[in-house]
């Protein structure tokens, strides 16, 4: 039995999950065993309450067009929940689809406009008859760590007011081909295009935002040993 236990809220799990992105969870689950955690999981999807209390941790997958018009009808619905989740400093990752959606609006590739959720400042744009598909390397600024990934997305998202990008790119398109930057950063948010999953690939992520959940949830617990964790990648 661990003696930490964290919830995790998979938001519109069973609609938002292109290229395994659950991948992520079992990702999460594998370090948390490693920080002596473990995770509690359930969908968050159409017509379900969400309860930023109750959640320690969020996942918001990729989709194609199709779920993610389905998925944001029923945003408003979750708006206020998920704004304060983000906004009481909760960890979420947000990949791909999930991560447009987070931002203003995306219009698709056959130029829908898909409304967000407006809680980060990012817009989504789309391209014709384009998709950036490849490898990608990029580095943190502030961390100088070097995420490895695959991406697969016709959006181009513009970073707005209080983002930082998760990396620069050093290799691949990032967040559309022309300002260098992957991802974004706001509060313990992290967003990617990232697929693969991210967090298989990159441990040092998943230990993050495991840190900033176990820190939120037991705040007189001292973590200075998770922290001095040297995390593996699972593969
Ligand atoms: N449909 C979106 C795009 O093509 C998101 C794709 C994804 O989540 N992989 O940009």
């Amino acid at each position: 039995m661990a003696k930490y236990h964290l919830r995790l809220a998979h938001l519109y799990g069973n609609l938002l999950n292109t290229y395994s992105d659950v991948g992520n969870i079992i990702a999460l689950r594998y370090y948390a065993k490693q920080m002596d955690a473990d995770i509690a999981v359930k969908i968050i999807s159409i017509g379900d309450d969400f309860d930023p209390d109750d959640f320690d941790l969020a996942l918001f997958g990729g989709g194609q067009d199709y779920e993610q018009l389905v998925v944001s009808r029923d945003l408003p619905n979750k708006k206020a929940g998920i704004a304060k989740f983000i906004n009481a400093g909760k960890p979420l990752l947000a990949i791909c689809g999930g991560y447009q959606l987070l931002g203003h609006y995306y219009v698709g590739a056959n130029g829908e406009k898909i409304p967000g959720l407006g809680i980060l400042d990012h817009y989504t744009l789309s391209q014709d008859n384009n998709r950036f598909i490849g490898n990608i390397t990029i580095k943190n600024p502030t961390t100088g760590q070097e995420y490895h990934g695959f991406e697969n997305h016709n959006g181009r998202t513009f970073l707005g007011k209080g983002e930082k990008p998760l990396g620069i790119v050093i290799k691949g398109h990032g967040n559309n081909g022309e300002d260098h930057t992957e991802g974004a950063i706001y509060k313990a948010t992290y967003c990617s295009y990232f697929h693969g999953p991210i967090l298989t690939r990159n441990g040092e992520i998943a230990k993050t935002l495991l840190l900033r959940a176990l820190k939120n949830r037991y705040p007189h617990d001292d973590f200075s040993q998770q922290e001095a964790l040297k995390i593996k990648p699972t593969f």
